[in-house]
């Protein structure tokens, strides 16, 4: 599903491409190398590792994303989706990055058409002579970016903020539903409550910068998924969901651990659709029941698939998810899109955190400790926070101020 709405995009604004070369010669004042053009995706893209002996570059791979950071700018590709995240812009390429063995390939479209543009001053290229040029003494890099300021927008807050915002947070199960029982939390601590704990202590951190915070509950009650997604409508920026995983006993199952961000979209991997089988199960509490894969209810993911939703989605769940990780004892296991009931019928950007697991003895320490709930809805503060920064500088430059 996402493929092929993302592929639309690029297909409306790819434009025209000359033929591609079969090899771009890069020159710097620090030398030249000249790399191979490769055509095996049907698309031009070149391999970004050997560029890093001579440009300001680098690349690593992690949980589908392909994060290649460029004169101190990070830039992000979901592998084979044709599309390049730059902060809050969403830029059609072409084609996707891909792995081929274990060598990373981007779009050459990134390096010879986005990257003299970004830094226009710095890097220009020559189709005519297949060069990629570094200009000057343009190695030493200022961030590019927008003019710091307008003199019609109001002043940020401390926190970078100018604009007001309302976050939904939702503490994931409650009542009834207890969510995951927990292995290594504490006889009568379950999912329902470390997911509160760390809810309130993320309300506390939002409001703390200038955010308004509805709470899909403040207490140990059952809350309906659909009920919690509509508390995001007229006056809401994005959805937060807040939860803790935790696995059957599977040879080694207590070995897993780390944080993890859904967005909304088909679930890719036998791993999305053991945690939304796990996390769409509080239906069984509501009217109607459980839900079965041709289930009703899930038809609303298709409508609400918008291109829009997912991509700003999609740069929420990146921001959450490096700010968590870096919080967490444990791994960062990325960001993954998932079909979960409680982030479908939201109509704005929506993600579903998975804090660590309850069947990790470390996790289950660092989800239950006081210390370890602050660091987390900090981390997850800082990330929206993050997003709505870019989000605000998007609609204001849009917008033509
Ligand atoms: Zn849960």
């Amino acid at each position: 599903m996402i493929h092929a709405t993302l592929l639309a995009v690029a297909v409306a604004g790819g434009g025209s491409h000359p033929v591609a070369p079969t090899a771009v010669l890069v020159a710097t004042a620090r030398g030249e190398i000249s790399i191979p053009i490769s055509a095996q995706r049907g698309h031009p893209a070149f391999p970004v590792e050997p560029l890093s002996r001579l440009l300001p570059l680098s690349s690593a791979v992690r949980n589908g994303w392909a994060m290649v950071e460029f004169a101190g700018v990070p830039f992000s590709f979901l592998l084979d989706a044709p599309v390049l995240l730059d902060g809050a812009t969403v830029v059609p390429m072409a084609g996707g990055a891909y792995l081929s063995g274990d060598t990373l390939f981007v779009p050459l479209q990134w390096l010879t058409d986005y990257i003299p543009r970004r830094f226009h001053e710095a890097y220009r290229y020559d189709p005519l002579a297949a060069r990629f040029e570094e200009v000057g003494l343009a190695a030493v890099i200022r961030s590019p970016g927008r003019p710091a300021s307008s003199s019609r927008r109001p002043a940020p807050n401390e926190f970078g903020l100018r604009l007001p915002h309302t976050v939904v947070v939702d503490a994931g199960h409650g009542g009834r539903d207890v969510g995951n029982i927990g292995l290594f939390l504490p006889r009568g601590i379950n999912e329902k409550h470390i997911t509160l704990a760390i809810a309130k202590r993320l309300e506390a951190e939002l409001e703390r910068r200038g955010i308004r915070v509805v709470m899909t509950r403040r207490t140990d009650r059952f809350v309906g998924l659909r009920e919690r997604a509509t508390m995001c409508a007229a006056v809401c920026d994005l959805f937060v969901s807040v939860h803790v995983d935790a696995l059957s006993r599977t040879p080694g199952y207590q070995r897993a651990n780390g944080v993890h961000t859904y967005f909304l979209g088909e679930a890719l991997t036998a791993e999305a659709r053991r945690v939304a089988a796990m996390e769409n199960d509080a239906l069984r509490y509501e009217a109607g029941g459980a839900l079965t894969q041709d289930d009703p209810r899930l038809f609303i993911l298709k409508d609400l698939q918008s291109n829009e939703i997912l991509r700003e989605s999609a740069l929420l769940a990146n921001l959450v998810q490096s700010n968590a990780a870096r919080a967490h004892p444990g791994r960062n296991r990325g960001v993954h899109q998932n079909r979960f009931v409680v982030l479908a019928v939201s109509t704005r950007p929506a993600i579903l955190i998975e804090t660590g697991y309850a069947t990790n003895r470390r996790d289950a320490q660092f989800l239950n400790s006081p210390a370890g709930q602050q660091r987390l809805a900090v981390a997850i503060a800082e990330g929206v926070v993050e997003y709505l920064r870019r989000y605000e500088d998007k609609t204001s430059s849009a917008g033509g101020s």
